[in-house]
């Protein structure tokens, strides 16, 4: 969107007035704010779709990154957010740092704008400007946490403008809690939109033609040869891989809702699950990952699609002996805990057992639904403690309390390990990143994780030689070692109470 006009941000007193509110004010405030602006049917959905605790705050990035993510990613889509300048900054750095090649458009505020009800004209102007049907299918304006808590009624922009469709989406960080929820926020406001449309009447064909076998869409980002693999799995049950949800294009919503069955192969789209179960289709959870998990959701996926035992035998015996030689053959040994944002935590662990692997816990920020309950019960009958919403304390008390001999989770768990002499992964970067259903995932990950546990070593050395560097506030090398001052500490904290309690008295009187 490099020509797109975007409007000049207003840097005064009062931009900064109104910007004050974000992840770092309290949520409370900002949801009752958000529920006296006529914004509590939303949020009673998102409460509902997206269970909260045992902790409620965003411990990771910005949640609105998994629908901005899932825009940028869509061919011919304009993303556009509305929220604070702060807010807007950290989210287009990152989603450049993670490579998306699409400029994010952007309706600033100020607190004028904002309680005037400017801001909403301001957004209509943007996507009336914006809507160019030779440029774009959809448009998506993202709410973020202030917008939303002052009530900025997306709701009532077009549907559609010369023909490109228009998505207005609220995505505070108060109401849904990972960026990994966000992106069923955008894929099944998405999904409703094209089931709409394709009850209305004819819609476009899928841009490789439609296919002459029946198809199961994919729910959940995966790597890329996973849904090849995938294809290749249910071909001798006369099935084929249908599109991956989110999509990377429109056309392919309406080929995704046209299935057989769903495989909710990540577990937290419940939005998108409930679109689909309202066009009449059957979902599945799991996913074909390790010889068990892979016997199983074939037979699932089968049953779903009333393919005959037989069938559903033939392609069992097809893959299952090769997956079990391609386990045997790269052993993991070695005790882990895990946790990650993705989704995709039980299915690795899975994976990693069936390797060898002696996993002690697995910690999901995602909720507990029924599409990774299969999942869980394979995982708690071998012993493994998994935590959904899992808080950065709990998965730290894990690795204190297990000893693993290699830690896989996100950057602050992986560098606390690596702090304590424990060689750790990230998950995102490391694990994701890699084929892991059927075959081709059957010992995919053993080369990254023996390596990784090999490093002990190494890791133990450098603690070593570290050690008289000092830790905390007398961390680096010094003519003379800083004192730390706890005293100057809890005053601070005592002064900021008490500033914290006249605030509040303030606000009641
Ligand atoms: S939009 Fe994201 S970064 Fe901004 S206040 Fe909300 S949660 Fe925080």
């Amino acid at each position: 969107m490099s020509d797109h006009k975007i409007i000049p941000i207003i840097a005064n007193q009062e931009t900064l007035t109104s910007d004050g509110m974000g992840c770092h004010s309290g949520a409370e405030q900002m949801l009752d704010a958000a529920r006296k602006a006529n914004k509590s049917e939303v949020l009673n959905q998102y409460a509902k779709d997206y269970p909260k605790g045992p902790h409620d705050q965003p411990q990771s990035m910005c949640p609105a990154f998994g629908s901005l993510r899932v825009g940028l990613r869509m061919r011919r889509t304009a993303t556009i957010l509305s929220g604070s300048a702060c807010c807007v900054y950290g989210l287009t750095f990152t989603s450049h740092f993670y490579g998306a090649r699409r400029s994010v458009g952007y309706v600033p505020f100020n607190s004028e704008s904002l309680v005037t009800g400017k801001l909403f004209e301001d957004i209509r102007d943007a996507v009336h400007q914006e809507a160019n049907p030779d440029k774009y299918d959809a448009i998506v304006i993202i709410n973020l946490c202030v917008p939303t808590a002052s009530g900025v009624p997306l709701q009532l922009l077009p549907k559609e403008i010369n023909g490109v469709r228009i998505i207005g989406i609220d995505v505070p960080g108060f109401g849904v809690p990972t960026h990994a929820e966000a992106k069923d926020v955008l894929a099944g406001a998405m999904l409703k939109f094209a089931r709409a449309e394709a009850q209305a009447g004819p819609v476009t064909a899928p841009r490789t033609g439609l296919s002459s076998k029946p198809t199961i869409t994919l729910l959940g980002e995966m790597f890329p040869v996973d849904p090849i693999g995938i294809g290749m799995m249910l071909e001798p049950m006369g099935l084929a891989a249908g599109p991956v949800v989110p999509t990377r294009e429109w056309r392919e919503l309406y080929q995704a809702l046209d299935c057989a069955a769903v495989a909710a192969i990540h577990p937290f789209y419940t939005a998108s699950i409930r679109e689909f179960e309202a066009a009449g289709r059957k979902v599945v959870g799991s996913a074909p990952i390790g010889y068990e998990g892979t016997a199983s959701w074939l037979e699932q996926i089968g049953k779903s699609c009333n393919v005959s035992a037989d069938m559903i035998a033939n392609a069992q015996n097809k893959f299952l002996p090769a997956i079990k030689s391609a386990l045997a053959a790269k052993p993991i040994k070695g005790r882990i805990t895990m946790s990650g944002y993705e989704g995709s935590e039980l299915l690795v662990a899975r994976l990693l057992i069936e390797s060898g692997a002696d996993v002690r816990y697995v910690g999901t920020a995602c909720p507990k639904t029924p599409w990774s309950a299969d999942d869980l019960t394979w995982l708690e009958s071998r012993g493994v403690h998994v935590q959904y919403r899992s808080s950065l304390e709990q998965d730290l008390a894990a690795m204190k309390e297990f000893q693993p001999d290699l830690v896989i989770g996100t950057t602050p768990v992986v560098q606390k390990a690596k702090q304590s002499a424990i060689p750790g992964l990230y998950f995102t970067n490391l694990i994701s990143a890699r084929p892991l259903m059927g075959v081709m995932g059957a010992g995919s990950l053993a080369q990254v994780i023996n390596a990784a546990i090999g490093n002990k070593e190494r890791f133990d050395t450098m603690e070593a030689f570290f050690t008289d560097v000092g830790h905390d506030h007398a961390a680096g090398v010094w003519d003379e070692i800083p004192q730390d001052r706890p005293d100057f500490k809890a005053d601070t904290r005592r002064r900021m109470e008490k500033l914290a309690k006249k605030r509040k008295a303030e606000e009641m009187g």
